[in-house]
């Protein structure tokens, strides 16, 4: 079942391509793997899929330690500080920088550790009161202060949609992620390069990928319910 799922996301995806003109090549879907069993993640390993996403550092680093090496793991899930440590050098990409004080200690344990970690920030577009993220009227306030970052990269912008019935509805939410994408990379911050917008899920990612998604982030659509 998960690799007829995954063919028919893919061939979603494409043809959102096709209809806004967008290389293929420049969409990346990840499997968002959370909850979900090991030989179901396999099922999607063998089906080519290598960018698995999970939102629980215990439950990604022991996925990481045992499924193939060759796996990216997205830490896509509200981070605690006190699990920055365990979750570095495990995951490729960290979707949900969603405070100063988790950067902080995301740049801190990284020059511990010896290493480079690349992030996004999270953006709540629609300031819903149950998300994370940060607001667009503190952007101009917070973005100069990831200057000061040795060894955190920001890499660009994630959203989480709201809920909705109709992916149509959340378009505006991806044309201003868009936007936003475009206003900051105009205003060259030091250490803020934004070449990728995560945002769309299972119920909205081709209208995310039309609005110029980097990474959608597929779960139930490949995996079944939770
Ligand atoms: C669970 C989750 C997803 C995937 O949601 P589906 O609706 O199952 O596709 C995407 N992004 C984040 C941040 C998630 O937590």
């Amino acid at each position: 079942m998960v690799k007829e799922n995954l063919e028919n996301v893919e061939r979603n995806i494409k043809l959102a391509c096709e209809k806004s003109g967008r290389d293929i090549n420049d969409v990346t879907l990840i499997a968002v793997s959370k909850t979900k069993p090991n030989e179901l993640i396999m099922e999607a390993y063998e089906a080519g899929i290598r960018d698995f996403g999970e939102n629980k550092v215990q439950e990604l680093v022991r996925k990481c330690e045992e499924l193939p090496k060759d796996i990216r793991w997205h830490m896509i899930g509200h981070l605690q500080t006190n699990k920055v440590r365990q979750l570095l050098g495990n995951t490729v990409l960290i979707h949900s920088i969603d405070s100063i004080r988790l950067a902080d200690t995301i740049d801190t344990e990284a020059i511990k550790k010896g290493i480079h970690v690349d992030g996004l920030l999270e953006i709540n577009v629609a300031k819903e009161a149950s998300k994370y993220g940060f607001v667009e009227e503190e952007l101009e306030e917070i973005l100069p202060l990831f200057g000061r970052y040795k060894n955190l990269h920001i890499k660009g912008l994630m959203t989480i949609a709201p809920d909705v019935d109709g992916a149509e509805k959340n378009r505006k939410i991806f044309k201003k992620l868009k936007k936003l994408y475009v206003d900051i990379n105009e205003k060259n911050y030091d250490n803020i390069e934004v070449k990728f917008l995560s945002m769309g899920m299972t119920g909205d990612y081709t209208v995310a990928v039309e609005e110029g998604a980097g990474f959608v982030r597929v779960g139930t659509g490949i995996f079944g319910k939770r």
